[in-house]
């Protein structure tokens, strides 16, 4: 985790503060009354900082309206206009997510590094392996780890010729690898905070599993402050997978903790059916137990040991069981119903 900590809003980034998930609207920029809905499913999923993207002046409508009907830290993400940064900080932004590298002269830097410098706001450096600068590509010859980093700490370098140092820094690459050695570099090169992501990561089950292997293995090196899961998908599928990602790797504990086996030729109940219907229904609960779903008693009880509550298959019926204890036994269609009661009174 980075030394260094800045604020979006009332969202710690860096210096040890909790890793917190963020995502972005994908609904038209100028349909307000859409992002504003968008913006609220991702503030119930518990996403904690919502980006909108700010393509020209009609849009920064959109920033006061979500600052106005979302309590989450709003960023808006802007591209070569710094009077579209300075008009959203006016709107009262959270953070900005620009590359001052791309704005033009060193005016216009001044200006945002300014306004931003006065309102407290964050500014993040989002480089990816498409839009390096020519000149390191030069150095390089293509998209290295190295290169990356040294395009994020360029534009950071252009901010700090104007003291503003509330940065943070995000080198995303669609190669895994890549990705990983960017921002291992990067660690051992800033003490910036890192927002953490695969860019272009794919629809829902090939991008989950690539921000998985990317983020949780930067995670679990200590590396990162924030973190986005890219999906071709619903944002709301970003925000569950990104708090996911984050319990399994230790870093978030609130919450269910659901554990199911893979079922084997000893299952006799429909265990797929049975964990899905649980595992929807645990979305709106907010309690940090383990819920265990086993497909037998001959190993289930003593496999998840750990659960707090639990069902464990026999013979068209289940056995529930808490701490490896079984309790009674109930019919296979009452099972949904007897683990609700349960899980509702702990
Ligand atoms: Fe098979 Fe039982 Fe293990 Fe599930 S808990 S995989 S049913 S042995």
């Amino acid at each position: 985790m980075s030394k260094m900590m800045v604020k979006a809003g009332n969202v710690r980034i860096g210096g040890g503060a909790q890793i917190s998930v963020q995502s972005m609207l994908n609904t038209p920029a100028h349909d307000i009354e859409g992002s504003v809905l968008q913006a609220k499913r991702l503030e119930e999923a518990g996403c904690d900082i919502i980006r909108a993207a700010v393509p020209d002046m009609e849009a920064v409508k959109l920033i006061s309206a979500l600052k106005e009907e979302v309590n989450v830290p709003i960023v808006a993400d802007i591209h070569f206009d710094y009077k579209l940064a300075l008009e959203c900080v006016a709107a009262g932004v959270d953070k900005i997510r620009i590359n001052p590298g791309n704005i033009g002269s060193e005016d216009r830097v001044k200006a945002v590094a300014d306004a931003c410098r006065n309102n407290g706001i964050p500014i993040r450096i989002g480089v990816n392996s498409g839009s390096l600068e020519k000149s390191i590509l030069a150095k390089y010859g293509h998209p290295t780890a190295e290169a990356l980093c040294d395009s994020a700490l360029y534009h950071a370098s252009l901010l700090e010729k104007f003291d503003f140092t509330d940065i943070v820094l995000s080198m995303k690459s669609s190669s895994v690898p890549t990705t990983v050695k960017a921002y291992e570099v990067a660690s051992q090169r800033t003490n910036y905070p890192l927002h953490l992501g695969v860019t272009e990561a794919g629809t829902e089950y090939s991008g989950i599993i690539k921000s998985a292997a990317g983020i949780g293995s930067l995670l679990l090196h200590g590396i990162g402050d924030t973190i986005r899961v890219s999906l071709t998908a619903d944002p709301v599928k970003e925000v569950k997978a990104g708090i996911e990602l984050l319990k399994s790797v230790g870093l978030r504990e609130e919450g269910i903790r659901f554990v199911s086996c893979p079922t084997c030729g000893r299952t006799k109940i429909d265990l797929i059916s049975l964990a899905n219907d649980i595992q929807d229904k645990l979305a709106g609960v907010n309690k940090s137990i383990t819920v265990a779903i086993m497909g037998c008693a001959v190993n289930g009880p003593g496999e998840a040991k750990e659960a707090d509550i639990g069902v464990a298959g026999g013979d068209g019926c289940g056995l529930i069981f808490a701490k490896g204890e079984i309790l009674y036994k109930v019919p296979e269609d009452k099972i949904v119903d007897a683990l609700m009661e349960e899980i509702n009174k702990l």
